[in-house]
């Protein structure tokens, strides 16, 4: 067994509910060799009660759990910064041609690299994934999120209607290749398959019921999309579907429970946030997507109140980046830009929708999202670099708080200088394990 001793940091209740963080100025924690976290408390205690296990000192900074990502593009890599559009015109010129050259198998190889480096970089051990709609691309992700040893919950996109022919699939032929992949990658290791159509706007009924096929034979399978990200898209998909909600083209399908995750969320109406609540279903918050977007403020006010379950999502490529400590700022600066309709945030609040709402929302609550005795050694280790503002800002905090709320600030993925998932380090300063390129 590993033990180590670092100032941790995490949020083991929801702070939502008036909890707040939870630290130990100089903290130990055993893991043993499945990953297990064993012991944890104040290090002098700790090592009185284990002499023998090696000591890694972790000085500086702070260990926070691993960052979960409830929402994020593989295809999107790289044409993050395609600024100036709102989403169709943002699809149409910057997103969805990218995603065509995912056709090429080699191409969507060299992408899966890359979002994989992105998200170990960023610290972020677990994820839903966006796919591609293309299977041989999706089974490049899966592969390459394999072999980071990264938690993946991702699978085809599919569309039959609205986006350019070669990205359309049919019903038939999406359930053939959803299950196919289902078969090759569900459950291996530490990937899951997530059913996903890429919104209702190009989805028809058809799409959406063979859709609901593969998410009722795929056993512990997830279900994600779009919902209530634009108004434009709203009107339009409301039109399409004769009038329904949003929420309610999935949930006529089946397709809205507690293994479901909805991206944005911007635009809901009471029915909607009554059903997902009532459902256990979870929307990824996805903050710098909606500003550089122009979609809206999201209401975060009305979900806490109707109790829907919230987390973040970097949204890549609509989203600014992977760092879910600048998704945290960017609510927090939402929530202050809503004034009296905002919620007021703390850094205990951005550390727990990071982490602990997101593995909640990925039914990953009993493994991840806090650093307990009993769960799996996910973590992150932020050391910036000596003078530099957010050394500075730690250097002078007035509390754990406070110093945590610099991280949010300052803190980029630069100064992400450790990551480990279920006990293997899988980045520390400028190396990954494996080599991903
Ligand atoms: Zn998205």
């Amino acid at each position: 067994m590993t033990l180590y001793r670092a100032r941790i940091v995490d949020t083991p209740v929801d702070p939502f509910t008036g909890a707040g963080l939870r630290a130990e100025e100089d903290g130990g924690i055993v893991v043993d060799e499945s990953g297990v976290i064993r012991a944890r408390g104040p290090f002098a205690a700790v090592r009185a009660d284990h002499p023998e296990e090696t000591v890694i000192e972790l000085p500086g900074g702070m260990l926070l759990p691993g960052f979960v990502d409830t929402h994020v593009h593989y295809p999107q890599v790289r044409v993050i910064g395609g600024l100036g559009m709102p989403l169709l015109d943002w699809l149409d010129q910057c997103a969805l041609p990218e995603e065509a050259r995912l056709a090429d198998v080699a191409y969507a190889k060299g992408v899966a690299r890359d979002f994989v480096t992105g998200l170990v970089d960023a610290g972020t051990t677990s994820a839903l994934v966006f796919g591609s709609h293309f299977a041989t691309a999706v089974d490049a992700m899966f592969a390459a999120a394999d072999l980071a040893g990264l938690r993946v919950t991702t699978g085809l996109v599919v569309s039959d209607r609205s986006l350019r022919p070669e990205l359309l699939s049919t019903p038939d032929r999406a359930y053939e290749e959803a299950r196919g992949l289902a078969e090759r990658w569900h459950g291996r290791g530490r990937l899951r398959y997530a059913v996903t159509p890429r919104f209702s706007f190009s989805a028809s009924d058809a799409m959406l019921e063979s859709c609901a096929a593969t998410f009722k034979e795929v056993q512990g399978s997830w279900f994600t999309s779009h919902v209530n990200e634009n108004l434009f898209e709203v009107a339009e998909v409301r039109r399409l579907f004769g009038g329904t909600n949003y929420v309610h083209t999935y949930a006529n399908h089946g397709l809205v429970d507690r293994n479901s995750v909805l991206a944005h969320n911007v635009h809901p109406v009471d029915e909607e946030l009554a059903l997902l609540a009532s459902q256990g279903a979870s929307v990824a918050h996805c903050p710098t997507s909606n500003s550089a977007l122009g979609s809206g403020l999201f209401p975060l006010r009305r979900h806490l109140e109707h109790g829907v379950r919230v987390a973040l999502g970097s949204d890549v490529g609509a989203g600014t980046g992977f760092s879910l400590l600048k998704e945290g700022l960017q609510a927090y600066f939402m929530q202050q830009l809503l004034g009296a309709e905002g919620v007021p945030l703390t850094s205990a609040h951005l550390l727990w929708l990071a982490t602990a709402s997101g593995a909640d929302a990925l039914g990953l609550a009993d493994t991840v999202g806090d650093l307990s005795v009993g769960k799996q050694f996910d973590a992150v280790w932020v050391l910036p670099q000596a003078g530099n503002p957010l050394d500075v800002g730690l250097g002078n905090a007035r509390s754990t708080l406070d110093a945590l709320a610099k991280v949010f600030a300052l803190g980029t993925t630069t100064d992400i200088e450790g990551v480990w998932v279920g006990g293997d380090q899988v980045a520390a300063g400028r190396f990954r394990r494996p080599a991903t390129r």
